[in-house]
């Protein structure tokens, strides 16, 4: 479902995704989105954050929180300048995010990224190669997947790309700004608290190997296997 007023833009994506083999139905208001999706849950969500009769912000709260619609993923569509929109949209459980203007190519690889990773079907091909495994933990690059200890544990895109980018530079101190610059694609240092919350609904998620996120006072967070690996 793209949700976007632009109608330019949304026969844009909605041909591209097309082209992709998906099926698509647009809406250019909150209203009826909303309704539709209630009445016919899509697989997933395209959602502009700036529509005529409100925000798409209301509209991701609204699918979050109705027992229908809370598992269908929410990839927002945001422009320059609506960053604490987007932080607002994370908070409420929205899988991803694009900013405008994006690449449409990237936007149809990220549509699928989040398709493969909510169904259950896989192709085993040659996932060894996307595979890597830090201690008890082992992430699945390309099918978006992280096992604990041979269990599955679902993330959404975000909380993926926090880990990964984590993992990537494990025993190395990240600050917050960092971690947002680099897994929100936010430059502000007003935010950061946001990066706790994701760490702290991440270390839960992953169990016992939450313990591997260690916190640096003062500074950020570093992934490591215990407090002492650490490389300057
Ligand atoms: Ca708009």
């Amino acid at each position: 479902m793209i949700v976007e007023d632009e109608p330019d833009l949304a026969r844009l994506v909605e041909f591209n995704l097309q082209q992709a083999g998906f099926a698509t139905e647009v809406h250019g208001r909150c209203s009826d989105a909303l309704s539709a999706a209630m009445e016919r849950p899509p697989s997933l969500v395209l959602l502009d954050l700036m529509l005529p009769d409100g925000s798409g912000v209301d509209v991701c709260r609204a699918l979050k929180n109705d027992p229908r619609t809370r598992s269908v993923p929410v990839m927002m569509v945001t422009a320059r300048g609506e960053e604490v929109d987007r932080i607002v949209g994370f908070e409420l459980g929205a899988d991803d995010y694009v900013v405008k203007p994006f690449s449409v190519r990237e936007l149809v690889l990220r549509v699928r990224a989040i398709l493969r990773r909510a169904s259950p079907e896989r192709d085993d091909t040659d996932s060894s190669d996307a595979s890597v495994t830090f201690g008890i933990l082992r992430l699945d690059r390309r099918a978006y997947r992280v096992f604990v200890e041979s269990r599955e544990v679902v993330l959404t895109a975000l909380e993926f790309r926090l880990l990964d980018t984590l993992l990537e530079r494990k025993n190395r101190v990240q600050s917050r700004e960092t971690l947002l610059e680099d897994v929100w694609g936010i430059r502000s240092s007003v935010e950061t608290r946001t990066v706790d919350t994701h760490i702290k609904r991440l270390r839960e998620k992953l169990g016992p190997a939450g313990a591997y996120v260690h916190t640096v006072r003062g500074v950020g967070y570093r992934f490591a296997e215990s407090p002492e690996d650490l490389e300057v």
